[in-house]
């Protein structure tokens, strides 16, 4: 496969994209995940160069100045992610389709360059409480960090009308269902 697909999910963190996004891997050996980079510290249970490529910020600001990121965004305040060029080659070198896991404004910049080869799909959260409850149960986050999580998140709801498809995840495993066939109906298309 010379250029395969990109699936974009994207919302607020805490509306369960990441959950959904593992579930798909593990049904649809045709997909691969980006992994991105990042200069947020690793979380206790996490790999490097399986969940992020974990980097230094001055290592993240020589990729930009040498233009390897296809995009890129400081996410949060002072901690930047953004998927470099060379990833979507590897797995598309690999035969494989790539599978994203990125913020809001990361998944529209995808899309616009992408286009038809992207489907762009946005998790909503029932409600702005419950990521507030899912966020704060997930424990893994000081209360400066979390009320940023808040803040932006409060924001990318609004996002939600420029993407491909809106997925509510109000309850996880329909979820997982309805984004298994949009990812079957894509892959297929
Ligand atoms: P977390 O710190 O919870 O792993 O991720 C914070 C946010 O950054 C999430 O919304 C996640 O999807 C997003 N993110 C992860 N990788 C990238 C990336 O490569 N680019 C952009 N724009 N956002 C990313």
């Amino acid at each position: 496969m010379k250029q395969g697909k990109l699936i974009i999910f994207s919302a607020p963190s805490g509306a369960g994209k990441t959950t959904i996004v593992k579930h798909l891997l593990t049904k649809f050996p045709s997909l691969s995940f980006s992994i991105s980079a990042t200069t947020r510290e690793q979380r206790g249970d996490e790999v490097h160069e399986k969940d992020y490529y974990f980097i230094s910020k001055e290592a993240f600001l020589h990729k930009v100045a040498h233009q390897e990121f296809v995009e890129f965004e400081e996410v949060y305040n002072g901690t930047f992610y953004g998927t470099l060029r060379s990833e979507i080659q590897r797995i598309w070198d690999a035969g494989k389709h790539v599978i994203f896991d990125i913020d809001v404004e990361g998944g529209i910049r995808l899309k616009r360059k992408y286009e038809a080869d992207a489907l762009a799909i946005f998790v909503q959260p029932p409600s702005l409480e419950v990521l507030k409850e899912r966020l704060t149960g997930r424990g893994t986050d000081s209360p400066e960090k979390l009320q940023e999580r808040f803040t932006k998140a409060e924001k990318e709801l609004e996002y939600a009308e420029k993407f491909d498809v809106i997925l509510k995840n109000y309850d996880l495993e329909v979820a997982c269902q309805e984004a298994e066939k949009l990812v079957a109906d894509f892959i297929a298309s």
